[in-house]
């Protein structure tokens, strides 16, 4: 992609409603655009970086058995008043009349809009288990929407669903979804840890949320630090169960838990299996091999907008720029073209442009006719983690600058084997 054809709108001076760093750095560096509160346009940049992560999440689902869907925004309230949720789901619901007077909603979730579905198809324990998931968004009228899309009013969440013959079965899917959210966490470049929430009135039900330490973190958690490095990917389901760490409102239940460290958080995903509470509010009973019952039920939720918002809560503490983990860089590689008026130099970019951009790097090549230093407090905002520096040195020593930003270090290469060199530090 070339950067006099991509739209970044680079911002120089801090936003003033800003209060956290990830907040301003997604404005200033021309990721999203406020629409109304809580509400926002994801601009090129940002919108990359969403997709990634979305190809992430969705690689993850796919291979697992869990079928990609749309359902829609809009959903009837119907629905909602057979679970008895349209009255108790509170004010964080849009509701909304159409010209018929008809009660419809802006969905703040889906599980009801799935056990319709579910019913509507599922009809004998031949048929289950079942897993469906969608990317779509969510409308909450939060009370306080801050921190840009951190906490918004619509945001994008993946959620998916379950359904099983039992507990027993529900559990087995339980935990594959556990592993899966580890692996997609460790994927996205994000140090995730488990920790159990509070579950509803009935008996059995199970919860986790997945959070990233962080200062600036809205949520508390107390967890064992012993467990903070440890490899959650090896836990059975009774140790899952058992695990040693909580949300805040969990600890409150659990008291009398020891040695637990307070710490800041903020939550990307939560897990429940819930059982039969929806399935049994739609009368979804179906076949088993001897008697009829009740599908059992999970739900499965990522906060795909949160997240590039976290990752920047996440990096240093220097207000400068973001450093985009490899598998959500909206590009790999920035060429930054110092000199657009140097016939040679334009010549080299180009090519070491088509040929990289052939073999499958995504690059972004800053070709516009501005100043050094426009050029590069924009790489800086930016985040793209390898910039390749083509100006003086070109014409001088023969020598062409990548700077690895990961290890924030720059490498001088001879122009003839740049590309192997290019390649060489891409690989790391
Ligand atoms: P929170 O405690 O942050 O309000 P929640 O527990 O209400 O979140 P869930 O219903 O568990 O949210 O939704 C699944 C995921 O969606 C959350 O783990 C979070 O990452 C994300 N999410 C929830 N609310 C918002 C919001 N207002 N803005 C952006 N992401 C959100
Ligand atoms: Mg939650």
């Amino acid at each position: 992609m070339k950067y006099s054809s991509f739209f970044i709108p680079t911002k120089k001076e801090d936003p003033s409603d800003a209060k956290i760093k990830s907040h301003k750095l997604m404005i200033k560096s021309g990721m999203i655009r406020q629409e109304a509160s809580g509400i926002y346009s994801w601009l090129p940049l940002g919108y990359r970086v969403i997709k990634r992560i979305q190809e992430v999440i969705e690689e993850f689902h796919n291979e697992n058995g869990i079928n990609q869907i749309l359902m829609p925004t809009i959903q009837s309230a119907d629905i909602w008043k057979k679970s008895e949720r349209y009255d108790t789901y509170g004010k964080e619901m849009l509701k909304i009349l159409d010209r018929h007077n008809k009660d419809l909603l802006y969905g703040p979730t889906n599980e009801e809009m799935i056990t319709a579905l579910g019913k509507n198809f599922i009809k004998s324990y031949k048929n289950l288990p079942r897993y469906f998931y969608h990317i779509q968004s969510k409308f909450r009228d939060e009370i306080r929407p801050r921190f840009g899309v951190m906490r918004a009013r619509e945001f994008l969440m993946k959620d998916a669903y379950s359904f099983d013959v039992n507990e027993e079965a529900g559990k087995e899917t339980y935990l594959m979804f556990f592993k899966l959210y580890l692996r997609i966490f460790k994927r996205l470049g994000i140090p995730i840890v488990p920790v159990r929430a509070p579950t509803g009135e009935i008996g059995g039900d199970l919860s986790h949320e997945f959070h990233l330490i962080v200062e600036s973190g809205e949520s508390d958690i107390y967890i064992d630090e012993s467990l903070i490095s440890s490899d959650f990917e090896k836990l059975s389901i009774d140790e899952i169960i058992s695990l040693n760490s909580f949300t805040d409102e969990m600890y409150l239940k659990e008291r009398n838990k020891q040695n637990l460290k307070k710490l800041k958080s903020i939550e990307l995903g939560h897990i429940f299996l819930f059982g039969t509470k929806y399935s049994k509010s739609f009368d979804f009973f179906i076949d088993g091999e001897t008697e009829k019952f009740f599908p059992f039920m999970g739900s499965y939720g990522i906060g795909i907008s949160r997240i590039p918002a976290a990752i920047i809560e996440y990096q240093s503490e220097d207000n400068t720029g973001i450093v985009w983990p490899k598998n959500i860089a909206p590009f790999t590689l920035l060429i930054i073209n110092l000199k657009v008026d140097d016939e040679n130099i334009n010549k080299f970019c180009k090519l070491i442009y088509y040929s990289l951009k052939k073999i499958g790097v995504s690059i972004l090549y800053d070709d516009r006719n501005e100043r050094p230093g426009i050029k590069f407090s924009d790489a800086e905002l930016i985040g793209i983690p390898y910039n390749l520096i083509v100006g003086k040195n070109f014409i001088d020593k023969e020598t062409v600058t990548l700077k690895d930003k990961y290890l924030d270090e720059e490498f001088d290469f001879k122009v003839k084997e740049a590309e192997k060199k290019i390649l060489e530090r891409l690989k790391h």
